[in-house]
């Protein structure tokens, strides 16, 4: 079994935001760092969510701060219970703890309500009447100012009549907004005018039918920060642009306090579809099996994958943070896997597209229960007793029956070392008369290379590994591609089709893998390296004690393929 610590113990290295976090404090502008990750429960979070939430808890906890969990909720249509679960699972998981600092932005509709009557108040938001998709028009462009909306220069009292009664029902969905008044002329589009609330009749997973006016994001974001006291805003840099409405919400009315947001590149992966509009198509297609495929990149597929939440977090401390956008590759993300695998995995022996060995000269009947090393660089691991007899399985393609140049592993006449084992030499092959395919192969076993130790200093040039036919217990293995075809997601062209860009091959199912006996009763979501094949973790859904199933989590820094690859194949 694989342990998971509780908190993260390794240091983020230095960055920018960090930088400012420390003068801060240094200066006494801040007496504590006050950070939020803000999901919206739309959605199951992913890889990229990963990042901000190392990034957001990361900081606070460095410096004895805190970090808020908030639910970006004000949008009622597309959020779900469902996603406020997963989420608090996904973050507690990866290791961090929220605390009793659990806010839902939904909370603040009220205080937020308020805030807009004082912008009111202050001349600073008016009634618009124009329809939604006539707001959008009269923004103009970035050459084009925008035009003023006729209902710019109503009075005060109007305005709030009228916003009043926009609360109370009185009016359909998008025949009115309530909208900042500051600039239609700005360089900035963001400062147009914008739209604080819009008119929508829908019932909220948590207010019920208590509204039917809801806030926008930019005027909800920086006022539940403020709320909050959060010191530090930190969002990706789409939001950039947005800075100076953050700072205007603000500034324009009584806000509590000036939070400071701050922007970062949002983490982008090779191979790898990141956004929670596409992963939920993904999902709700069926081109995956839900939210938590292991091919997934959301966190709840990686976590039934095998990952490990510190490998996530070790991987967003490789990537650190920076200003500029870029692209990150899968493979280092595998790489930092491989090495906590590494470490922590027990090793075990399993043979996924097997092919029967009969050793000839071992006595029917005979078993032996041989030493095999649970992980060979961390000896408190100990031994384990791997059972052997006559017959055995081995990787089919750990034979071939005309070896190519290189091809060092069991062929006619050639002896190998079974790991842990013996040295066995095939001294024939059994075919199916139609097919020609190899069905049987035959072996002798020296008897005196007990243990895989050569008695007089002969040498092989393989170590292959086995299972015991009789005593194997048969699993389904699932071996995993990227999802993603294309290496670089944002070459598919806007308005171009993610679909067509999808690895046919992302799920091989292996059915009849033979693994050795110990793993009957591997519990749900436990890990092992399968020798030469890879790092395995029982699946948490379909596993099942003496049926096991096992998800490939990432391969090994493998040789043999390699040399595969290089090598057309010959012979059977
Ligand atoms: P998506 O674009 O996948 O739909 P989102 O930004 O809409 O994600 P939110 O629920 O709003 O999803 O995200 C919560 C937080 O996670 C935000 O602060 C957002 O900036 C951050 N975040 C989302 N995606 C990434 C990413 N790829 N890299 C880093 N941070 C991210
Ligand atoms: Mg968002």
């Amino acid at each position: 079994m694989t342990t998971e610590t509780p908190t993260p113990a390794q240091a983020a290295p230095a960055d920018f935001i960090r930088d400012i976090a420390e003068a801060d404090l240094k200066s006494g502008k801040h007496a504590k760092i006050v950070t939020r990750f803000p999901p919206e429960p739309n959605g199951y979070l992913h890889i990229g969510h990963a990042k901000s939430i190392c990034l957001n808890f990361g900081l606070a906890q460095e410096h004895g701060g805190v970090c808020h969990l908030r639910f970006d909720d004000t949008n009622p249509v597309v959020e779900e219970v469902e996603y406020v679960e997963s989420i608090m699972k996904d973050v507690r998981w990866l290791g961090f703890d929220w605390k009793d600092k659990l806010f839902y932005a939904s909370d603040y509709f009220e205080r937020l309500y308020g805030y807009a009557v004082e912008l009111i108040k202050r001349g600073s938001a008016y009634v618009c009447d124009l329809p939604v998709d006539e707001v959008r028009r009269d923004r103009g462009d970035f050459n084009r100012p925008g035009k003023e909306s006729p209902f710019r220069n109503r009075s005060v009292d109007e305005n709030l009549d009228l916003f009043g009664r926009m609360r109370a029902g009185a009016f359909p969905d998008g025949t009115k907004t309530l909208r900042a008044k500051i600039d239609m002329s700005s360089p900035n589009m963001n400062m147009r005018d914008p739209v604080l609330y819009r008119i929508k009749k829908a019932s909220h997973h948590r207010t019920g039918d208590a509204w039917c006016v809801y806030p926008m994001y930019d005027y909800a974001h920086p006022l539940s920060d403020a709320f909050e006291g959060i010191t530090h805003s930190i969002c990706t840099l789409e939001f950039e642009d947005h800075r100076p409405l953050y700072d205007w919400i603000l500034e324009a009315g009584p806000a509590p306090c000036r939070p400071r947001q701050i922007e970062f590149a949002r983490l982008n992966l090779t191979h790898t579809l990141m956004s929670k509009r596409t992963l939920r198509e993904l999902v709700e297609k069926g081109l995956v099996s839900g939210w938590d495929d292991p091919r997934m990149p959301t966190l709840s597929g990686m976590r039934r994958r095998g990952y490990s939440p510190e490998a996530i977090r070790a991987f967003c401390g490789r990537i650190g943070v920076t200003k500029s956008p870029s692209l990150s590759e899968v493979a280092l993300l595998e790489d930092t896997l491989r090495d906590d695998l590494n470490r922590r995995c027990p090793r075990a022996m399993a043979v996924l597209k097997p092919v029967k060995v009969v050793i000839e000269n071992y006595p029917e009947g005979q078993v032996e229960e041989l030493d095999a090393v649970n992980h060979p660089e961390d000896p408190s691991q100990g031994t384990r007793k791997v059972p052997f007899c006559r017959e055995l399985y081995i990787e089919a393609e750990d034979f071939r029956e005309e070896p190519p140049p290189k091809f060092f592993r069991l062929a006619p006449d050639r002896e190998v070392r079974l790991r842990y084992a013996y040295f066995v030499k095939c001294v024939g092959v059994v075919k199916d008369p139609k097919t020609g395919v190899v069905t049987e192969i035959r072996c002798t076993y020296d008897p005196a290379s007990r243990g895989g130790n050569s008695p007089d200093g002969r040498k092989v040039k393989a170590t292959i590994h086995w299972v015991s036919a009789r005593h194997a217990l048969k699993a389904e293995v699932r071996l995993y591609d990227h999802l993603l075809a294309l290496a670089d997601p944002s070459a598919i062209p806007e308005g171009g089709d993610f679909r067509d860009h999808l690895n046919p091959k992302s799920l091989e199912t292996l059915p009849g893998a033979m693994v050795e006996p110990a793993l009957a009763s591997a519990a749900a979501g436990s890990r092992f390296q399968f020798e030469r094949q890879g790092y395995f973790c029982a699946d948490a859904e379909d596993s099942k004690p003496g049926a096991p199933v096992f998800n490939r989590t990432v391969t090994l820094r493998d040789t043999w393929a390699k040399i595969e690859k290089a090598q057309p194949k010959k012979g059977s």
